[in-house]
């Protein structure tokens, strides 16, 4: 079994969405919502749901999978799983299956050991220079191999306050040149409480880049609205936006559009990708996303080996494999298309390469 006792489960989505926003923002939002939001909230949570979109044998949900970890797909991404295939790469990113629930040796809770090296609540600083801000455990879909499916997302994030603080700490280290805006999904809150925390990083003057990971660009495009582009390009900061895709088959004109519309606007647009067994572990897989990618606009960036996070035993690579599998691409590809095969070991000052 995997153990939820320590943690507890994920924190409900609405109340993280809104865990950041000041008090009135809720009710200076509510009468236009953004468009996006409607997406955001349609998207599937029930496993027979799931099962009869895609002309499944409800069995493949593994509900007790779904209970330690909620199932959630947007309906964007859902419409580009091939319908009767249980074995569809998109699919089983998100397909709550009965192989999470098998404890194995060494996949534990914190993979990376991110909570030794949070010198305040909400804020990891684990390398010289840049620091990422868990800003909210709220995502618009859920990935079955996360590495922060266990995150004590509801201690960790400190509110308002916490805010607050995370901004004085880093108002307070000269050093920090970059911040990393992560979670969950940076982008599952409202650009209400974006904006206003971009102009004021704007204004700590040993900051240089905002950068964002997120996925929302990928399965909810419509994300990618005027208004988020007005904070993205509004700070005195450079932007960089990370996004996770995985597989190319991921990628369709919802995505490019909205990748052109953050190209146009000059945000760089880069890509990091998980190894996943089943999914992506395949020479013409890696090839086929790099190019997609390129098409659209994005470099690939890194393709992490799995952070060994209980419940996501079933999709590592062993690193011989990985390795190998990498060194083919890169027979294939220009350099600059093939993603750097990294590993977070926890305490190197750095993403580690895996070779
Ligand atoms: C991965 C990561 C970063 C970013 O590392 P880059 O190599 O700059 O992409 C920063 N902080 C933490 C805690 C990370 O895990
Ligand atoms: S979008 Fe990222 S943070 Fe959210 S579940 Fe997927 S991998 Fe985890």
């Amino acid at each position: 079994m995997i153990s939820q006792r320590l943690w507890g489960r994920n924190p409900p989505v609405d109340s993280l969405t809104m865990s950041l926003a000041p008090t009135a923002s809720a009710s200076i939002q509510a009468p236009a919502r953004a468009p996006w939001r409607r997406a955001y909230a349609e998207v599937v949570t029930d496993p027979l749901e799931l099962a009869r979109a895609l002309d499944l044998d409800p069995t493949v949900v593994a509900e007790a999978a779904a209970r330690s970890f909620a199932l959630r797909v947007p309906r964007a991404f859902l419409a580009r799983i091939e319908r009767g295939n249980p074995r569809d790469p998109l699919l089983l990113q998100v397909l709550p299956g009965l192989l999470e629930l098998e404890a194995r040796p060494g996949f534990g809770l914190d993979p990376v050991a991110e909570l030794a090296r949070s010198p305040q609540a909400g804020l990891i600083h684990k390398y010289q220079g840049r620091v990422l801000w868990v800003m909210t455990g709220a995502c618009a879909i859920h990935c079955r191999y996360c590495f922060r499916r266990h995150f004590p997302y509801g201690e960790h994030l400190g509110g308002i306050a916490g805010r607050e603080a995370a901004l004085e700490f880093l108002r307070r280290d000269p050093t920090v040149r970059e911040v990393i805006l992560s979670g969950g999904d940076p982008l599952s809150l409202d650009d209400i409480v974006l904006a206003p925390l971009a102009k004021e990083l704007g204004t700590i003057p040993h900051l240089e880049r905002l950068r964002v990971h997120t996925r929302l660009p990928v399965v909810i495009p419509e994300r990618v609205d005027a208004t988020l582009i007005e904070w993205l390009t509004s700070t005195r900061l450079r932007s960089v936006m990370v996004l996770h895709v995985n597989h190319a088959r991921e990628i369709d004109g919802g995505v490019a559009a909205a990748v052109d519309r953050l190209l146009r606007a000059g945000v760089a647009v880069l890509n990091q990708a998980v190894l996943l067994a089943a999914v992506n572990d395949s020479v013409e897989a890696q090839v086929d996303l790099s190019e997609r990618l390129f098409e659209i606009g994005v470099l690939p960036y890194y393709v992490h080996q799995l952070d060994r996070v209980a419940g996501a035993a079933h999709f590592e690579v062993p690193d011989e494999r990985a390795v190998a599998l990498m060194a083919a691409v890169s027979e294939r590809l220009p350099g600059y298309l093939v993603p750097r095969l990294v590993r977070d070991d926890g305490s190197s000052p750095a993403k580690v390469p895996v070779r």
